[in-house]
């Protein structure tokens, strides 16, 4: 029976995250830098592969099972930028804010009912390195993108992202209401449903 997984990020909401819904498996999860993991170099093309090569590189280094997760903003009138580049869409070394002037400035005029968009987040649980079959969840959330941004919560691009059932952005929601409908809340369902097997 798996006992410890490494979660192969740092993000601090995530490791709380992944525990609680873990714990029902008593299994402890763990960041890669309490192994002194480095993060792994994300240079996959998909979400999917980015995932895999992160999962994969944490079970390496600590013979541990591995759980990682890869996500973005996919914009359907830019054929689906900034995609796996979301982090780094305005450079290697943009802040949030750069990021989300630089989509502003590409979507400058375009119409609301262009503004399409989505985000994604992809899981990957590997039980060892060399596992062939990972453990793939993925989750979706729909939106569209504001010509401003709106509220203070959350991170990324979540001031310009506008959930159209609820009128609000992304950024305007309780943490909570945001985990529930969010494409992370969605991949851990998903995760939930069917991890089991993968651990025995
Ligand atoms: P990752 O950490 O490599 O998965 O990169 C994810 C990037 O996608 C983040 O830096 C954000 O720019 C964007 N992103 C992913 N999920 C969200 C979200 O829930 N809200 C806002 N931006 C997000």
């Amino acid at each position: 029976m798996i006992k410890q997984i490494v979660l192969a990020s740092g993000n601090k909401g995530k490791l709380r995250e992944f525990n609680q819904v873990l714990s029902h498996w008593d299994i402890e999860v763990l960041p890669q830098s309490h192994f002194q993991v480095v993060d792994a170099e994300e240079t996959g093309l998909s979400f999917v592969e980015n995932a895999i090569l992160k999962a994969r590189h944490a079970a390496r280094a600590t013979g541990l099972p591995a759980l990682a997760d890869d996500s973005g903003l996919e914009v359907d009138a830019i054929n689906g930028q900034p995609g796996i580049y979301s982090a780094r869409f305005a450079g290697p070394a943009a802040d949030d804010m750069q990021n989300n002037a630089k989509l502003l400035e590409m979507l400058n005029g375009l119409p609301d009912d262009q503004r399409s968009a989505r985000f994604r987040c992809v899981l990957a649980f590997m039980r060892h390195a060399e596992d062939p079959t990972p453990l793939i969840c993925q989750g979706t959330w729909e939106g569209l993108i504001l010509r401003e941004p709106r509220g203070d919560n959350g991170f990324g691009y979540d001031p310009l992202f506008l959930v159209p059932t609820l009128g609000k952005a992304s950024a305007e929601l309780p943490p909570e209401q945001k985990n529930q409908l969010s494409h992370r809340g969605q991949a851990v369902k998903e995760l939930i449903a069917r991890i089991g097997p993968y651990l025995r």
